[in-house]
């Protein structure tokens, strides 16, 4: 197996040395990461200037670019080979409801899919450091598995969430709807020293409305959360309202 792992929390996270190690036990693992933390950069793609790719260690790669970016690069220029699969993690925190739509690990994921190559997420749920990112690394090596076997429906890649549990704790995996969080006012107004305002968007604790079967409901208890998302984001049901404008 031909295997590409990227991230958004950087080249240095703990996270992807976890996933990148455990998953070179199913076939030839490049890492093409940021080279420092780019969490929240969404889909960005760089486009105005030039991108520069450190080979820092054997298949090792730190690019000064998105997470989006490395997929690209990784994909068209770096890797010997085209891989089976791409996979992008572990994130140090939850990627959970609408957060997906910020972030860089669950967009790393969607370029792979893009480009036609099966691809899924994972992050570990923790506020913490992150005690167990070896319990998401071997779901992940066998969800890896179990793609490049089975397959994934067509334009379809995968949202992984699992909780910061001890593996004798995390309860089996469940396949979820995307979530909805509670956004609360999180942005700190203050004054700098130089008497300006200055605003600072802050991280809100995790609220969500207790819709069943979401990937919120299934962490919540102990639940390994697998979403299945796709990038047409067409909304099918607001078609007959839209079609009634009558718009010419
Ligand atoms: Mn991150």
């Amino acid at each position: 197996m031909k295997i590409l792992v990227t991230n958004d929390d950087g080249i240095h996270a703990p996270g992807i040395k976890f996933l990148a190690e455990a998953l070179s036990e199913l076939g030839e693992t490049f890492v093409v990461a940021p080279d420092r933390e780019r969490s929240a950069v969404g889909h960005a793609l760089t486009l105005h200037h030039p991108l520069r790719a450190a080979n820092v260690a054997l298949n090792v790669f730190a690019v000064d670019g998105t997470p989006t970016d490395c997929v690209n690069l990784g994909i068209h220029c770096l890797l010997p080979f085209k891989p089976d699969i791409v996979i992008s993690g572990i994130n140090r925190g939850g990627n959970l409801g609408d957060d997906i739509t910020y972030s860089g690990t669950v967009s790393a994921a969607m370029e792979a899919t893009l480009m036609g190559i099966p691809a899924f997420a994972v992050s570990l749920v923790t506020g913490g450091e992150g005690a167990n990112y070896p319990a998401a690394a071997s779901f992940a090596v066998k969800l890896a598995s179990m793609i490049v076997t089975q397959g994934l429906p067509v334009d379809t890649f995968l949202n992984v969430n699992v909780p910061d549990l001890p593996e004798g704790s995390l309860r089996s995996a469940l396949i979820t709807r995307q979530g909805k969080r509670v956004y609360e006012g999180t942005i700190v107004n203050k004054v700098d020293p130089r008497g300006r305002d200055y605003y600072w968007i802050g991280t809100a604790d995790l609220n969500f409305l207790a819709i069943e079967g979401s990937d919120f409901a299934a962490v919540s208890r102990g639940h390994i959360s697998v979403t299945p998302l796709h990038t047409d984001l067409t909304n099918y049901n607001s078609f007959a309202q839209l079609n009634s404008w009558n718009l010419t």
